[in-house]
Parts: C-alpha cells; structure tokens; sequence
C-alpha cells in the first residue's frame, strides 16, 4: 500500500495572550524558537517527507504577525495544504482578505458565543472581549472567501448545553462549516482535570447522539472525535524549536529528533503516516482534489 506522510502539526510559537485552564501547551519554556530561514529549511524537508497539509498552531500563531503571514505564504508556494489553527487573534477583515491568497484552511476552537462563557473559558484578560468580537466577524467575513472553515469545540461533562447552544449560534452566522466535535481527555499536566471533565464512552455516545439528531444537515459536515480515537491516534507535532514530539498515550514526549537533523531516521514518520485510502477518503469527505 502506498503512504503518505498526509499531515503534520506545527506547533509554531508556545506564546499566547490568554490562560486556558484545559490548555494543551506543549510547555517547553525557554528554548530558542526556528528562525525564518530554518522555518524554510523546514518546509523543504517536510517536502521530502511527501507532507501533503501542515497544520500551523501553537500557542497562538497570530502573535507572530507578518513573520506568520510569510510562512504561511511560502508553504503555500510549496503546494502544501497549509491549515491555520487560531484563536482569531489579531484577524482583521484586510487580513482574511488577503489569506483568501494563500491559506487553505482556518481552524477556530469555539466553546461558546455567549461573552462570560468565553471569559471564563480564556481568562478575562484585557484581550478577551476584544477577541469574543473579533471571532464574530471572522465567522462573517470568512464567508466570502475560499478559505475552508472549521470550528473545533471540545465537549466536556460540564458543557453539553452549552454546546447545542453554540451550535444553534454557528448554524445561525455562517453554517458553511466543519463543525469539528472533540471529546475531551486531559493530556500531560491537564491529566489533573480528568476526573472533572471526561465522559465515559456512553455518556459521549449519547451527546454525540442527540448533537447529530439535532444539527444533521445543518453544517457542511459534523465530525466527531471520540477520546478512544485521540488516545490511539498517535502523531507528531513539531514544536517551536523543531523537535519532533510524539503525543499519544495521555503524554507528550520528546523523541530526541528535530526536523533539521532527521538524516536516516526519517522513517520515524512512518508511526505518523496514513494510508493512503485514507488520504483519498480525507480528500473526499472534504471535497479536495487529490
Ligand atoms: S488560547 Fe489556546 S494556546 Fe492560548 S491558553 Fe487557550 S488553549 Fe492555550
């Protein structure tokens, strides 16, 4: 069967404006991030590797500005799906207009629409508000772009209201959307809230359930990811330095590799590769060409 190393996450910068208490940072503090120029090195060898979509997250990857933009822009020139992840900080529309050019994919986590929701969610920073309106009118502008929009939303034990909630919300402003539905499980140092947010595997089938009873053909799709699915899908992220971290398990662990030095240990991205049918069954459910 052939492979294809499909895609990698980037964890682009460890940097962010907010406080999340479910935050899953990689917490590395303190080591030197890839300059512009590796970051290019970067995009040839994930070339190399066959990497057909690179997911840029961090952190918040808007904190980087216009270095951000160039990136993007560059992978893009390379004909790499190039997905953003983000809290929408910083956007504006001239922004999104301009990403029309370059960016394939936008993924946004929302939790709610509802202003004290989101406040208790990231912290009421004095960036906060600003950011609770700025995500309105991205779900807007977005609208009359190109750019694929999916909005990720975490369930959780204490969240299922307010997650039908949302839902009537998104399907309202913009309904031409992935509508992306994790279910929580704490990873590393959020093990610690595992026993006040993880459902059990019933208690997730029936919200998954009653979600999809009441949204069915209201989005472009609904997708969901069960935590037995995120636990055993091990992958790789790259962080901010370029060290390859492997996440399954309920961990984070360094592999001792960085993307500028793989030399012969390249098939370590077989653990990390999807077949791929699988690729062409990604392709199809989300109306790519491949
Ligand atoms: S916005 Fe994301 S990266 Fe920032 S603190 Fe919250 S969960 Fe963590």
């Amino acid at each position: 069967m052939q492979t294809s190393y499909f895609s990698i996450v980037f964890q682009i910068t460890q940097e962010c404006p907010f406080s999340c208490d479910i935050c899953l940072r990689h917490y590395e503090l303190g080591s030197s991030p890839l300059t512009f120029q590796q970051k290019l090195q970067m995009i040839e060898v994930l070339k190399s590797l066959n990497v057909k979509r690179l997911s840029v997250s961090g952190g918040e990857p808007a904190v980087l500005g216009n270095s951000l933009f160039d990136f993007l822009k560059r992978v893009h020139d390379e004909q790499i799906h190039i997905c953003l992840s983000t809290t929408g900080y910083g956007l504006t529309g001239a922004i999104i207009r301009d990403m029309d050019n370059y960016l394939d994919q936008m993924l946004i986590s929302i939790r709610s629409l509802e202003i004290e929701q989101w406040q208790k969610d990231f912290g009421n920073t004095k960036y906060t508000t600003k950011l609770f309106h700025t995500v309105n009118d991205i779900l807007r502008w977005i609208r009359t772009t190109g750019i694929i929009l999916e909005v990720n939303t975490v369930l959780h034990k204490e969240n299922f209201s307010q997650v039908l909630r949302l839902g009537e919300q998104l399907n309202t402003i913009n309904s031409n959307m992935i509508w992306r539905i994790d279910e929580y499980y704490g990873i590393g140092l959020t093990r610690k809230f595992k026993d006040r947010f993880e459902l059990d595997s019933d208690e997730f089938e029936e919200a998954r359930q009653k979600i999809q009873d009441r949204f069915s053909g209201k989005f472009k799709s609904i997708r969901f990811t069960s935590k037995y699915d995120r636990i055993h899908s091990p992958n790789f992220l790259i962080d901010q330095t370029g060290d390859l971290i492997s996440s399954s398990n309920y961990e984070h662990k360094k592999t001792g590799l960085n993307i500028l030095e793989l030399g012969d240990d390249k098939e370590i991205f077989e653990a990390t590769a999807i077949s791929w049918f699988g690729y062409q069954q990604v392709c199809r459910n989300w109306g790519w060409s491949y």
